[in-house]
């Protein structure tokens, strides 16, 4: 196995730690001495009951949620919850979703197949804001309102939950779970796909209040019902045993951070501020780089930003790759640039990104030339 890996600042699937990639090389063969891997163990074994259980509390502790929230372990990804959510949660009547980028605006469209949806704020013409709280339009009889914490595209991030909405919360946080503390308890129904921040595509992280359980519609499939699959201990068919074993890893892996005197995902959001920050000044005191989202609602996890000369893309991007600084490309919908640094991007990544960026501007066809020292 290689001594260090390049610095991925993919989007998703992204980095997942290196102890705990080797970690699970090491046992991929023998879990604990059971002469068997994870994957071709029965989910119904002691072995996996072990694994998903203490995946589970982990989660729990990390996040602080409540005994009264139903953890699921499901499959599927953001987008089939972006169905799942209105099949479970919507009784078939009105929901309320706010759109703040490409992420809210595909839950909006998908959930209006199921319910009575409508826009309660809208950042069309102005990207990269969101919409003061007072201006929102509100249902006090819809059954939820939906946002997207954060917008993984668009690099918009809500610092709080909306306050005072008087109906259940419903989060799509795939791009932002556990990278800080979140008040999980103001929300019904929190949901997040693995590949961004938590481990491998396939598992689909769910947590929701058990009060809102057991009203999904006669067309959402057993296996896919929120009261289902909570009352099956995520075992009502055969859950992702893989991925929820390199997720319940990359928890202890979150357990075990530690920044000064704080630990857990209190040290995890310590760093990540630092990334965010030490990223953003570089971009903001460039006059090659810019980022258009609104100071207060910029992303701690996905950076997106614009060369102003747009030419320099492919050498900006070919300077990147060589010093080791991979997977820079923005999203096709929006062009440009993106650095995503989710948990498991380090500090030192953050340094050299902002290292190669400062040296690519001050000189776009040395920087490119140049080879990573290290
Ligand atoms: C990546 C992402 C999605 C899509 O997730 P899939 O697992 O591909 O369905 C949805 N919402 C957000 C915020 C995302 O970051």
């Amino acid at each position: 196995m290689p001594e260090t890996r390049p610095y991925n600042f993919s989007a998703g699937p992204a980095a997942i730690p290196d102890e705990v990639l080797r970690q699970a090389a090491d046992e991929m063969l023998d879990w604990h001495g059971s002469g068997i891997g994870v994957m071709e163990m029965s989910h119904r074994g002691s072995h996996f009951g072990s694994i998903i259980s203490q995946a589970e509390s982990d989660l729990r502790e990390l996040w602080a949620v409540p005994s009264d929230y139903a953890v699921l372990f499901m499959q599927g990804g953001a987008l089939a919850h972006n169905a799942l959510v209105p099949l479970n949660l919507s009784r078939g009547a009105k929901a309320d979703y706010v759109l703040t980028g490409s992420w809210s605006r595909k839950s909006r469209n998908e959930a209006a197949r199921y319910c009575d949806v409508q826009v309660a704020a809208d950042n069309a013409d102005a990207p990269g804001s969101i919409p003061p709280r007072a201006a929102w339009r509100l249902r006090d009889d819809a059954q939820y309102l939906h946002y997207c914490v954060n917008e993984t595209i668009d690099g918009v991030e809500f610092a709080a939950p909306p306050a005072d909405v008087g109906v259940p919360l419903v989060a799509d946080v795939s791009s932002m779970v556990l990278s800080r503390p979140f008040e999980v308890a103001a929300h019904g129904c929190l949901y997040a796909g693995a590949q961004k921040n938590v481990g491998p595509a396939g598992l689909t992280l769910v947590i929701v209040r058990r009060d809102l359980l057991g009203h999904a519609l006669p067309a959402c499939p057993s296996a896919l019902d929120y009261s289902v699959v909570a009352a099956n201990g995520s075992m009502f068919n055969t859950p992702p045993t893989y991925a929820i074993y390199i997720a319940g890893l990359v928890f202890q892996w979150l357990k075990r951070q530690r920044e000064g005197a704080l630990g857990g995902i209190e040290a995890v959001a310590a760093r990540n501020a630092a990334k965010a920050a030490l990223l953003y000044d570089c971009i903001d005191t460039s006059a090659l780089y810019v980022n258009r989202v609104d100071a207060a609602c910029r992303s701690r996890m996905n950076v997106p930003f614009h060369l102003r000369d747009e030419n320099l893309n492919a050498a900006f991007l070919d300077g990147a790759q060589s010093r080791g600084l991979l997977q820079l490309k923005g999203h096709k919908s929006v062009g440009g640039m993106r650095a995503s640094i989710y948990n498991a991007m380090p500090l030192a990544g953050v340094r050299a990104l902002v290292d190669y960026m400062r040296a690519f501007e001050r000189d776009p066809v040395g920087a490119q030339r140049a080879e990573c020292a290290s």
